[in-house]
């Protein structure tokens, strides 16, 4: 695998698992675990398309049944997912 360069701090990522955080009309999720490039400088992750598109169709779904969640207990706003 070729591994990218972080351009700011000029230094190679890490593949590792991270924490994919996605929000929408003011529901925040997280998803623990997901593989991504990671900075070692500052934590910075970067995902690749496949896997940010794949969590983006799943966690909208999620973000549906949250809203609907939401209207009827209007504290539940922030959600951890675990995937796969
Ligand atoms: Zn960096």
């Amino acid at each position: 695998m070729l591994v990218p360069i972080c351009g700011q701090h000029n230094r190679k990522k890490e593949w590792k698992p991270t924490v994919f955080a996605y929000s929408e009309d003011g529901i925040s999720i997280q998803v623990p675990n997901v593989y991504a490039w990671v900075c070692p400088e500052d934590g910075e992750a970067s995902f690749t398309p496949e896997t940010a598109d794949e969590l983006i169709v799943t966690l909208r779904e999620f973000v549906e049944a949250a809203k609907r969640a939401k209207a009827r207990r209007s504290q539940l706003t922030e959600y951890i997912v675990a995937v796969g």
